[in-house]
């Protein structure tokens, strides 16, 4: 048995294309979409996610700023930088990339953040409206994955899922979302974490595992059941001297392991990833409509 390869870049193309017709006809009614990135210090992964964004927003029509604060930026700074672009009415969209050195924290950088600009769905009043059911923006990853398991018709309604991993960014603002009364939804969701005894107990009950851990390879084919889908949204870096980067990118899921045995499964990369970027170029163009930005 060979599992189906849930792959994202198609999905993400297409979403992509609907943000540029959608980014058009904004700029036709005088409302100029514009991103602001903020990043501190130089995480070399970050800059590589920048980078993406920015050409993200470039091929379909979005303005994309990027707001460099030094590595020994303080809170303060970044609070006050967040705050200049919360009134910036040129800024219709912020994010902080993450991480953020270690010195800074980021849910405070969150809190920072104006709701009505807040692109990554990460704000208090954001994650709140999400878990009562009345989303405004939502966290771009979750967001990309819910997409994708509906356009593989992945059933959600009824399933067991397991979510290994609950950072605010991933695990659980996609438990809020699987486990919402609403059609297609109605999920049964386990969140699974550093403190879970015997995780494989509850991965191996699940219909479909999420893992969104940051740990290589992790997930192996004694810890699912036959059949099951798995949703890897893991990204790690392996040291890797034969490839021209220096390092290979590997999920959480040991994917060379589960394909024999899983019913379908996301690769990594072109799985999740594409779609974590197209759904921020979709919440930008929300936030822009919603506040009609103008030069
Ligand atoms: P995070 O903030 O580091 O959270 C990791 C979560 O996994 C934590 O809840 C942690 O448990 C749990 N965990 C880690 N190792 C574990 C283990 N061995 N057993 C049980 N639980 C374990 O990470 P994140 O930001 O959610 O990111 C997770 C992964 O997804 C990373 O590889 C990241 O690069 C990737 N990612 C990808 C995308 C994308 O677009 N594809 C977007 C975001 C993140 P505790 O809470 O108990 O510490």
């Amino acid at each position: 048995v060979s599992a189906r390869v849930l792959e994202g870049r198609t999905l993400a193309r297409e979403i992509e294309s609907q943000v540029a017709e959608e980014a058009r006809s904004l700029r036709e009614a005088g409302i100029l979409p514009c991103l602001a990135v903020v990043v501190v210090g130089s995480d070399p992964a970050s800059a590589v996610y920048v980078a993406g964004k920015g050409k993200a927003c470039k091929r379909v029509g979005v303005i994309s700023r990027t707001v460099a604060l030094p590595e020994s930026a303080s809170q303060d700074e970044l609070a006050s930088t967040i705050g200049r672009l919360n009134h910036d009415s040129e800024v219709c969209g912020i994010l902080v990339q993450l991480p953020l050195p270690p010195a800074l924290d980021p849910l405070s950088a969150a809190c920072e953040i104006d709701p009505a600009k807040d692109v990554d769905g990460l704000t208090p009043e954001n994650l709140g409206r999400l878990l009562l059911g009345l989303p405004y923006t939502v966290p771009c990853t979750p967001a990309g994955i819910v997409a994708l398991l509906d356009r593989w018709s992945i059933p959600v309604e009824g399933a067991n899922v397991a979510i290994v991993g609950r950072s605010n960014i991933v695990g659980k603002p996609l438990a809020a979302m699987l486990m919402q009364k609403a059609k297609g939804r109605n999920a049964t969701v386990t969140v699974c974490h550093s403190g879970t005894r015997e995780i494989a107990r509850f991965t191996r009950a699940a219909d479909l595992v999420v893992t969104a851990m940051g740990s290589p390879r992790y997930l192996k084919a004694d810890m699912v059941r036959e059949g099951c889908v798995v949703v890897d949204v893991g990204m790690n870096r392996l040291p890797d001297p034969n490839s021209e980067k220096g390092y290979t990118l590997v999920g959480d899921a040991d994917f060379e392991q589960l394909v024999g045995k899983v019913g379908a499964i996301t690769p990594v990369p072109g799985g999740v990833g594409p779609l974590t970027v197209a759904m921020l170029l979709r919440n930008t163009i929300k936030v822009a409509r919603a506040q009609r930005c103008r030069p």
